[in-house]
């Protein structure tokens, strides 16, 4: 993909703070917010005017008149302001409006017709575009949506991790998974990676916990929901915090270097180097074991899925995982992929499928 910088990102120190209200729902509630939060400098203003809701019959966005209250944001404050566009309509209204930073959300982006529309919309112009991932976790979807903007020529892109979708009970409104993001990461590394707490906690007492986290893991900045309000905001109230709120959890951040250039680090980076090389060299030597296993397998004329025998190691492995002080569950993940791996390998032995 071809990348280019976002200069409203690239001018403003970090960690990258987005903040304002879920949906622009007044031209009064607009300003106050943005004039508190204009106060303390956050690196762009956010407000939703179009509103993708799951279910009719809730406040669906202010619609056009909002993109008003946005550039008076931009001109009273000297803010930058973002906002989401579903469908091309949107994305003419808000380039007319000159909004300074477009994003598609999670529900846009799961659905690959609707990101075409847009990338379509946005061909020839040169606005950031933030593409927050798809509300399930599906990181070659979210990877399709930049792919598509980026091959309408939006090279100014950037991404949102909001958490994904799930059914039942659970602490979160929307799973973290963050091995997704972070795979997303290693992959476009140039691309800026902002966190939303907001949509992920569901609630703002887990925003605190939750930006911290990004932080640790080496997200850009943070979009966080903010309202003067909370208790009357017409969506996602829940999870809105007032701004001095915000800003005491923007205070309490604790920063950490991504630099390893301590002789310390590199000291225990060789060590782990060294047992990453052992654990290779154990690994091929089982994946041997197992593909001789296969021939007998083959020529006794035995399943090679042998569930006793399956079990009977997993619980070796439980048990072992007390003693040395490992996780059960995380071991127990290990395993599985290790497992399906010699099994994959077996069933082409016994299968005779060549390479
Ligand atoms: C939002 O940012 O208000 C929003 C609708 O988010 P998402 O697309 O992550 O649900
Ligand atoms: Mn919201």
């Amino acid at each position: 993909m071809r990348i280019e910088k976002i200069d409203i990102f690239e001018n403003a120190k970090r960690p990258i703070i987005g903040a304002g209200p879920c949906s622009a729902e007044s031209e009064e509630q607009v300003m106050e917010v943005a004039r508190e939060l204009a106060k303390r400098g956050v690196t762009f203003f956010r407000a939703g005017i179009w509103k993708p809701r799951t279910k009719p019959g809730c406040f669906e966005g202010i619609g056009t008149i909002g993109l008003q209250w946005l550039k008076r944001v931009r001109e009273e404050l000297s803010l930058p302001v973002a906002t989401e566009v579903a469908t091309p309509q949107h994305v003419e209204q808000a380039l007319a409006a000159d909004i300074d930073i477009l994003w598609v959300g999670a529900r846009t982006t799961t659905n690959p017709f609707a990101v075409q529309d847009i990338a379509d919309a946005l061909r020839g112009v040169d606005v950031p575009v933030l593409v927050k991932n798809p509300v399930n976790p599906d990181l070659e979807l979210w990877i399709g949506a930049l792919e598509r903007l980026n091959n309408a020529g939006i090279t100014r892109l950037g991404t949102i991790h909001r958490g994904f979708s799930s059914y039942g009970e659970k602490i979160f409104r929307n799973s973290p998974q963050w091995q997704i993001p972070l795979e997303l990461k290693r992959r476009l590394p140039e691309l800026p990676m902002i966190c939303d707490p907001s949509h992920i906690a569901g609630k703002r007492e887990l925003l605190s916990i939750l930006s911290q986290e990004a932080m640790d893991l080496s997200f850009d900045g943070l979009m966080v929901e903010s309202h003067c309000h909370p208790e009357c905001a017409l969506s996602d109230g829940r999870q809105q915090v007032i701004p001095e709120e915000l800003f005491v959890i923007l205070d309490r951040l604790v920063h950490r270097s991504p630099q390893t250039d301590s002789s310390e680090m590199s000291r225990y980076r060789t060590l782990l180097d060294d047992v990453d090389a052992e654990l290779m060299r154990l690994l091929a030597k089982r994946m041997e074991i197992s593909r001789e296993i296969g021939e007998v397998k083959k020529e006794k004329g035995l399943t090679v899925f042998q569930p006793y025998r399956y079990k009977e190691t997993v619980e070796r492995f439980a048990e072992h995982s007390a003693v040395h002080r490992l996780d059960a569950e995380a071991v127990k993940d290990i395993f599985e992929v290790i497992h399906s791996e010699s099994i994959r390998q077996q069933l082409r032995i016994v299968n005779d499928i060549r390479d």
